[in-house]
C-alpha cells in the first residue's frame, strides 16, 4: 500500500477513480494539500438517474474542500464527467466522496456535523476554518435530510409553546411528543399564533399522522393557538400547562409592583422577593425581610403576592376532585377581596379573569396522564439552541439547532 492507496482508502474513493497526484502549495498560508483524482480514459461511470454504465461525454474541473491534513488545508480537485445515458442523456455523474451540489467532501461534512452537536457553531466553524455561513448551509441541509425520514404515525400528545430567536423578535412555534422524554420535539415554525397550528397539521400528514389521532395538546392561555387547536384538532382535549398560570400571575405581581413603585417607596429587595414564595429556598435575608414588611404593612404588593401564593396552594392538589375545590375556593375567596379598591391591583384583576376563563382548560392537567412540567422544560432547551446559534442567529439557524439538540433528528443524522 502506498501513499496514494492510504488517501483514497480515507477518502473512501473507488474504482474507476484513483489518486493521481498530490502537491503542498507552499506559498499560501495555511498551506494547501492538492490531491488530484481521475479515472482511466475509457472508464465507464453510471448514469445518476438509473445507474446503467455509460461513457464520458465531457469533463468539467470541480475542487472539493476536504478535512484538513494536520494543519494544512486540504482540496481534492476531479475532472468530473458527464455521460451520456440511452434513457435519461447527458448527464453529470455523482461523486462517490460528496454530495451533489456540495463544495465539500462528505467526510468534511461528517466531521462538520459531529462538531456542531458538541459545540457553538461559531467555535465549531473556527475549528475547522470554514465560515461560519456555509457550516449553516451544511447543518441545515442534513437536518431537513434527517426531517424528511421523522415518522410521526404514533403521535398522540403534543404540547407547543413560543419563544423568540432574538429579544422579543423572530418567533418560532415549538411543537413537542408528550409522551417522549428524550428528544421530544417533532416540529418547530417561524412564527406565533394560529397558522403555525395550520403548518404543524401538514407537517404530521405529510409525516404519517393524523389530526384526528392527537386527543391531548397542552399549551398557554393565547387566543390565537386555543382557536387554531379547536380548529384544527378537534378531537384533543386542550390543557393549560401550569406553568404558564403561574407565569401569568408572576407578571402580574411584578406589574403591580412597579405601579405601586411609583406612589411609595417599597421595601428594598421587593422586587424579587415578591418573584419567590415563603419557604424558598433562595430567599436571601433581605428579601425575607421585604416580604414581612409588606405584609405587615398591607402594601398592594402583597395583596397580589398572596393571590399568587393562594394558586399555589390551588397546584397542591392531589386529585381532580381537590383541584376544582380548590380553585372554586380560590375564585371565591378571590371575589370577597376587594380588589378595586385601587386601579394598582388592576393587572393582578385580568390575571385572576384569565383564569376564570381558562377554568376548565387549567383543571384538565389534573386528569392528564403527562408530566406538567414539560412546557416549562422546553424552555432550557430554547436557552441552549440560542447559546449554539449564536453570532448568526435567525428563526431558521434556531429551528436548525431546536431540532439538532432536541428531536430525533439527532440521532437520524448518526445514521447518515
Ligand atoms: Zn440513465
Amino acid at each position: 500500500m502506498n501513499g496514494n492507496d492510504i488517501i483514497a482508502l480515507g477518502l473512501g474513493i473507488e474504482r474507476p477513480w484513483e489518486i493521481t497526484g498530490q502537491s503542498l502549495k507552499t506559498e499560501c498560508t495555511p498551506h494547501e494539500l492538492r490531491i488530484t483524482l481521475a479515472a482511466p480514459r475509457g472508464s465507464s461511470f453510471p448514469c445518476p438517474e438509473c445507474g446503467a454504465l455509460c461513457k464520458a461525454h465531457d469533463f468539467k474541473e470541480m475542487t472539493w474542500r476536504h478535512l484538513n491534513f494536520f494543519q494544512h488545508h486540504c482540496y481534492i480537485t476531479a475532472d468530473v464527467p458527464r455521460i451520456k445515458c440511452n434513457d435519461h442523456g447527458v448527464k453529470r455523474i455523482n461523486v462517490p466522496w460528496a454530495r451533489k451540489g456540495s463544495k465539500f467532501t462528505l467526510l468534511f461534512e461528517q466531521a462538520a456535523l459531529m462538531l456542531v452537536r458538541e459545540m457553538p457553531v461559531l467555535a465549531a466553524a473556527r475549528i475547522i476554518q470554514i465560515a461560519d455561513k456555509k457550516l449553516w448551509r451544511i447543518v441545515s441541509h442534513y437536518v431537513s435530510k434527517s426531517l424528511a425520514k421523522l415518522d410521526l404515525t404514533e403521535l398522540k400528545a403534543i404540547g407547543l409553546d413560543e419563544t423568540s430567536a432574538k429579544k422579543r423578535h423572530n418567533y418560532v412555534t415549538v411543537f413537542i411528543d408528550l409522551d417522549q422524554q428524550k428528544n421530544p420535539v417533532v416540529f418547530a415554525v417561524p412564527g406565533k399564533g394560529k397558522d403555525t397550528i395550520r403548518q404543524f397539521k401538514r407537517f404530521l400528514t405529510e409525516h404519517g399522522g393524523t389530526a384526528d389521532n392527537i386527543l391531548e395538546v397542552t399549551c398557554d392561555m393565547s387566543r390565537p393557538f386555543l382557536s387554531g387547536i379547536r380548529k384544527h384538532f378537534s378531537k384533543a382535549e386542550i390543557t393549560v400547562d401550569w406553568f404558564h398560570v403561574v407565569q401569568i400571575f408572576t407578571k402580574a405581581v411584578n406589574k403591580v409592583r412597579v405601579l405601586e413603585a411609583k406612589k411609595k417607596r417599597l421595601p428594598k429587595a421587593t422586587r424579587w422577593a415578591v418573584l419567590k414564595n415563603e419557604e424558598s429556598t433562595t430567599l436571601s435575608e433581605n428579601e425575607r425581610h421585604a416580604l414581612a414588611e409588606l405584609n405587615s404593612m398591607d402594601f398592594f404588593t402583597a395583596i397580589a403576592w398572596r393571590v399568587k401564593e393562594r394558586l399555589r396552594w390551588v397546584r397542591k392538589a392531589a386529585t381532580p376532585q381537590a383541584a376544582k375545590w380548590r380553585l372554586s375556593n380560590f375564585l371565591l375567596c378571590m371575589a370577597e377581596t376587594d380588589l378595586t379598591r385601587s386601579p394598582v391591583l388592576k393587572p393582578i384583576i385580568s390575571a385572576i379573569e384569565t383564569v376564570i376563563r381558562h377554568r376548565q382548560a387549567i383543571e384538565s392537567r389534573w386528569q392528564s396522564g403527562h408530566s406538567n412540567a414539560r412546557l416549562e422544560g422546553l424552555n432550557s432547551i430554547f436557552q441552549a439552541a440560542k447559546a449554539r446559534a449564536r453570532g448568526y442567529r435567525n428563526p431558521q439557524t434556531f429551528i436548525s439547532m431546536i431540532y439538532l439538540l432536541a428531536s430525533p433528528v439527532g440521532n437520524l443524522l448518526k445514521s447518515t
